[in-house]
């Protein structure tokens, strides 16, 4: 059992929503037609049988009358009520039983039982004034039960029985059969099942085409992204019939879009880096030829050339360096080293080791540590973030400016806060700071030896220990930079 269930869960066609909807539709339509079939020749049966009833029973109400007129218990002889009798049974193709007080019968229109005594419950029950009616729906035939009763007159009064109530004298115990009722319904059933069937016949056709275009648009919707697969557009997609299909499409147009943005930049990224790296080696390459093209060349004008052509050696290998930190920051968190670092002990010690630079522009680093702070990070990527964003504070400040880092952090999250007295950052170029190779000032970069990459590995560290980062600055009087991160370690 188990297994066919198994079996026909695995079954492709299951799965179609076309065949779903065929079969939906189908039983939907087919089964009400049964049921009303069989529900009409139920409800005609019992309607059929219940006025064949309560015409004999109004026949044999006005029989039973004359019986007591004619005094027909006592005498059978009266040949008006004989003729009566067997009209009724010849009428209803049955049988009438004409049974006396003493439950004796005195006339059977099949001339069978006269004189036999019927002790039935039905009769007993009539005897007492009470009509019963039984259906025998298997063998046929209605049994119908009617009083014979007598109003008592004046002359038969008496002080137990007074004037006027109604006695049973006898019962009539009639059976009439149901067959024409039978021949109807088989007739009606034969003609029902054949509308029923063709019916069913129409209800699968109309089912098949109606699931056919049902499903044509989702038949549309992988076309046009099997054309998008296959490079014949690169366009969005629109199929608009259905919301469903509306909502597919819009998700795949902007799964598609978010690609070509992917593919752009990567495009870009490629042709960033080229450019990059080509003009370090382009200047070396300028100024090895001039000194190639001079004879006798004198050794200082060789020694400057040198400096210069290590310079841009050095500086060729800055942008690899950075590069390959940027590569590694692409590959998932899970490669995070995480530790509890104390991160108060971890500024301090990359302060220290910057300000011999800023001591070159008498910029004064000051730490200001609000509170002791330990965070599970990964150490060699804080110190990435913390000395990018302190080495930037630096170099874009004037002389006898100042960097103020402020540490501080709240239950959840630690601040680093790296403030500095610069040059600012432009409003229009504030959003692209953290592009890859985003200079505001090319030139100026270049000669303080920037690459473009600082912000961009800081930010990636950034979001790899699931923190963010903030930008505010004024042109001309400064930057602050403001970190948020988890003190301990976010899992996805
Ligand atoms: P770079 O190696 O050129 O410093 P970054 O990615 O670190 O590259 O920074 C991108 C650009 O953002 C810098 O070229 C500079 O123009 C601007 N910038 C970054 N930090 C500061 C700052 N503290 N003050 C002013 N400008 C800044």
């Amino acid at each position: 059992m188990a297994d066919i269930k198994a079996i026909l869960k695995n079954m492709k066609i299951w799965r179609s929503l076309k065949v779903r909807l065929f079969i939906i539709m189908f039983l939907m339509g087919s089964i009400p037609s049964i049921f009303v079939r069989v529900g009409i020749l139920e409800n005609y049966e019992s309607r059929a049988v219940d006025v064949r009833t309560s015409d004999v029973q109004t026949q044999l109400r006005i029989i039973a009358n004359h019986l007591i007129t004619y005094n027909y218990l006592q005498d059978t002889s009266s040949e008006v009520i004989g003729a009566e009798l067997e009209q009724i049974s010849n009428l209803y193709n049955g049988r009438v039983l004409i049974i006396n007080g003493n439950l004796k019968v005195v006339k059977d229109t099949y001339a069978i039982s006269e004189g036999k005594t019927i002790i039935s419950e039905e009769v007993i029950r009539c005897m007492k004034g009470i009509n019963t009616v039984n259906y025998d729906a298997v063998n046929g035939f209605i049994e119908i039960t009617i009083p014979i009763v007598e109003t008592v007159s004046a002359q038969m009064a008496t002080a137990e029985v007074p004037e006027g109530t109604e006695v049973v004298r006898g019962v009539m115990l009639t059976s009439v059969s149901t067959d024409s009722i039978v021949n109807t319904m088989e007739l009606l059933n034969r003609k029902a099942l054949i509308v029923e069937i063709i019916m069913v016949f129409c209800i699968f056709a109309i089912a098949l085409i109606l699931a056919q275009i049902l499903i044509k648009p989702f038949d549309r919707v992988s076309k046009a992204i099997s054309e998008v697969k296959e490079g014949y557009t690169d366009d969005p997609i629109s199929v608009p019939d259905y919301l469903e299909t509306e909502h597919i499409v819009d998700s795949f147009n902007s799964l598609l879009e978010r690609m070509k943005a992917l593919d752009d930049s990567r495009k870009e990224f490629v042709a960033n880096v080229s450019h990059e790296l080509k003009t370090p080696i382009t200047s070396v390459k300028v100024l090895a030829d001039s000194l190639l093209a001079q004879q006798d060349v004198p050794a200082e004008l060789y020694h400057e050339f040198m400096v210069d052509i290590a310079e841009e050696i050095e500086r060729e290998d800055k942008i690899i360096n950075d590069l390959l930190a940027l590569v590694k920051l692409d590959k998932s968190a899970a490669e995070l080293n995480i530790s509890a670092i104390n991160i108060n002990d971890l500024t301090e010690i990359i302060l220290k080791r910057l300000r011999p630079i800023a001591r070159k522009k008498n910029i004064e680093v000051t730490l200001i540590s609000k509170r002791e702070i330990i965070a599970e990070v990964d150490e060699v990527k804080m110190s990435l973030i913390l000395t990018n964003l302190v080495e930037n504070a630096i170099k874009y400040n004037r002389e006898q400016g100042k960097v103020d880092v402020t540490l501080d952090a709240d239950h959840q999250f630690f601040t680093v806060e790296v403030a500095d007295t610069g040059i600012g950052i432009p409003a229009e170029s504030m959003s692209q700071i953290y592009e890859r190779f985003y200079r505001v000032d090319k030139s100026h970069s270049r000669e303080i030896g920037g690459t473009g990459l600082g912000l961009a590995i800081t930010r990636s560290a950034v979001m790899l220990h699931r923190g963010s980062i903030k930008v505010d600055s004024v042109e001309g009087e400064g930057t602050t930079f403001t970190l948020k991160i988890p003190l301990t370690r976010v899992l996805l």
